[in-house]
């Protein structure tokens, strides 16, 4: 129909080269000072910050064929119309059956040591699989929360009965989970929680109120934080634990929370004197306060963060190249914003991958990430007259329906940016 020549707007178009000295060549959001001798040095004295985010280290030609390999099976499943490209489907896309053909890819629970049924694979690889499931909008949502922060969670404090429990079947995209840690006034802060958990013979008795539960209507466990020792008002962080909750036992009730546009995504997740086996404690008594905050490590830090209207974009590019809408040069920002995005993101997967701290440098891309998905939406919006095709339609009020929750979820902008000042020491 359109006789002009058109790029596709991809991931790999971001990709660059990494710097042969890998202390300069990558996006930095804290502006360390410059070793390449090639740069010169500006004379002049200049207020030297701290850098947030480390290099990013990682070879692209080490990672090329496997996402040649997770691109060519995404557009076998596209022209199988197994999917359609959706915003925010990590979230939103439960699909079950598409959770199995990525396991039986080997996709699923990748950095899973072989010995629980992983792959032994590394986060790095983890990253860029991902990151092409994001780009491409598949619906990831049923074994996302599992992959992204059980499986690190699991290796990190899981028994070796948990691990075995749960890691193969995560692995094989058999075992969803959700995340249980707001309540109905504790979110931002998280050490307020009030659900409590009272010892009771061969176990635990937990009473309180989880909200905004992702997918909890059909996942069958989550991780609960509650407080197992009364609050120290010099400590607040003591006395929290998290405990494994089959969110089918007697005790769990889950409610839904309907969204204004008609979706089920979110429930109340009711405790009343739920039992929980010893055996389904998770790490140490009293140790919840550390282990959470890890988690939210590994929950904050992916590509997740910047690509959920990442099809939006691609979108509007095509549309703009085919002149069905106009062009405009706001396109080019917001993809050169992505691609320092990816830059950043890569450098948190090899912070990851080396146990190195990686919380300042993941709140840093979630900050600028999520704001970016919002731009996206907007942007979009801007060129929806209803004319253009249905399925643009579609993708613009999705990504309007779920733009609130960018910034929100996973820890608010606001809050993120203390943790950034304390990374730039200001508090
Ligand atoms: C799409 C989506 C999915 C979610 N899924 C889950 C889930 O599966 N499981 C789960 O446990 N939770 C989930 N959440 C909840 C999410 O983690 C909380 O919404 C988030 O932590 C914020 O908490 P809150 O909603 O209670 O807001 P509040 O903490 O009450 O914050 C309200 C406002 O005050 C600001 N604020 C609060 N404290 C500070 C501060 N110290 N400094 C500056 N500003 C501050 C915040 O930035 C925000 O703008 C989800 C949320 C969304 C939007």
């Amino acid at each position: 129909m359109h006789d002009y020549p058109r790029k596709t707007l991809s991931i790999d178009a971001m990709e660059r080269p990494c710097c042969k000295n890998h202390g300069t060549g990558s996006a930095s959001a804290g502006g360390g000072a410059t070793s390449d001798p090639e740069v010169e040095e500006p004379v002049t004295s200049q207020v030297s910050l701290p850098r947030l985010v480390p290099p990013a280290t990682v070879e692209p030609a080490t990672t090329e064929p496997l996402r040649a390999e997770v691109r060519a099976f995404l557009a076998e499943q596209r022209a199988a119309g197994t999917f359609s490209p959706s915003v925010d489907a990590w979230l939103t896309g439960w699909d079950e059956k598409f959770t199995a053909a990525l396991a039986a890819k080997g996709w699923l629970g990748m950095t899973v040591p072989v010995e629980y049924g992983g792959h032994g694979r590394s986060f790095v690889e983890r990253f860029v699989v991902t990151e092409e499931l994001l780009a491409a909008g598949a619906p990831v949502a049923a074994h996302w929360i599992a992959d992204r922060q059980i499986v690190p969670s699991l290796l990190k404090y899981g028994t070796e009965l948990q691990k075995s429990e749960f890691l193969p079947k995560i692995v094989r995209g058999e075992c969803y989970f959700g995340i249980g840690m707001s309540e109905p006034d504790s979110g931002s802060d998280l050490a307020s929680v009030r659900t409590k958990a009272v010892r009771v013979d061969g176990g635990w008795k937990l009473t309180g109120t989880k909200v905004w539960t992702s997918g909890a209507h059909h996942a069958h466990a989550f991780i609960a934080l509650a407080r197992t020792a009364p609050v120290d008002p010099d400590n607040r962080h003591a006395g929290l634990s998290q405990f494994i909750i089959d969110l089918r036992a007697p005790g769990v009730e889950i409610r839904p929370i309907i969204s204004m546009n008609g979706a089920h995504h979110f429930n109340e997740v009711v405790l009343d004197a739920a039992f929980v086996p010893d055996a389904m404690v998770f790490g140490a008594i009293g140790d919840g306060w550390r282990q959470v905050t890890s988690e939210l490590a590994f929950e904050r830090s992916g590509p997740e963060r910047f690509l959920s209207t990442f099809v939006l974009l691609a979108s509007c590019a095509e549309h703009m190249a085919s002149q069905r809408i106009s062009p405009d040069a706001d396109l080019g920002w917001l993809v050169a914003r992505i691609a320092g995005l990816h830059q950043m993101s890569t450098a948190v997967a090899g912070a990851l991958e080396r146990h190195a701290p990686a919380d300042v440098p993941a709140a840093v891309v979630k900050v600028l990430g999520t704001t970016t998905e919002g731009d996206i939406a907007e942007f979009a919006g801007e060129f929806d007259d209803g004319d253009i095709d249905p399925a643009f339609t579609e993708l613009v009020s999705a990504a309007a329906d779920q733009r609130p929750g960018f910034t929100l979820r996973g820890g608010t902008n606001e809050v993120l940016r203390g943790v950034i000042a304390r990374g730039l020491g200001l508090r």
